[in-house]
């Protein structure tokens, strides 16, 4: 992140949706995730003027992990359709290059700036 006066661009990560007592896509047990929604904004005075960069992700809770979700299955689920998450909609980072979080020790996506899981900020 950077900050210019009023003016700045920031990451923003959002859960959209959550699942619970579903088959996990990443390890396939019965489980529990989280869609997660990250963008980058512009900002004047804090109103966010326009968004891109928008991707989307996996969380899940059984397995600990954060893996990016397909764009248009993202955004089906946005929209507010229930879409059952497969394996070939999510790509998962190999465990070993995937950035982990200094305070709670779970996965993170290496463009996140906030620990999802417990809300610390990441030192990059
Ligand atoms: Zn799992
Ligand atoms: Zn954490």
């Amino acid at each position: 992140m950077f900050f210019i006066g009023i003016f700045g661009i920031q990451n923003k990560t959002e859960p959209i949706a959550s699942e619970a007592a579903v088959i996990c896509p990443v390890c396939e047990r019965y489980g529990r995730y989280e869609i997660l929604k990250s963008y980058y904004y512009f900002h004047i005075f804090f109103i966010p003027v326009w968004r891109w960069n928008k991707r989307y992700y996996i969380q899940t809770h059984c397995c600990s992990r954060i893996c990016e979700l397909d764009q248009e299955t993202g955004s089906k689920i946005e929209a507010g359709q229930s879409v059952f998450v497969e394996k070939e909609h999510i790509r998962c980072m190999d465990r070993t290059a995937a950035p982990l979080c200094h305070s709670c020790s779970a996965q993170l996506d290496p463009s996140f700036t906030y620990c999802p899981y417990c809300g610390s900020q990441l030192n990059r």
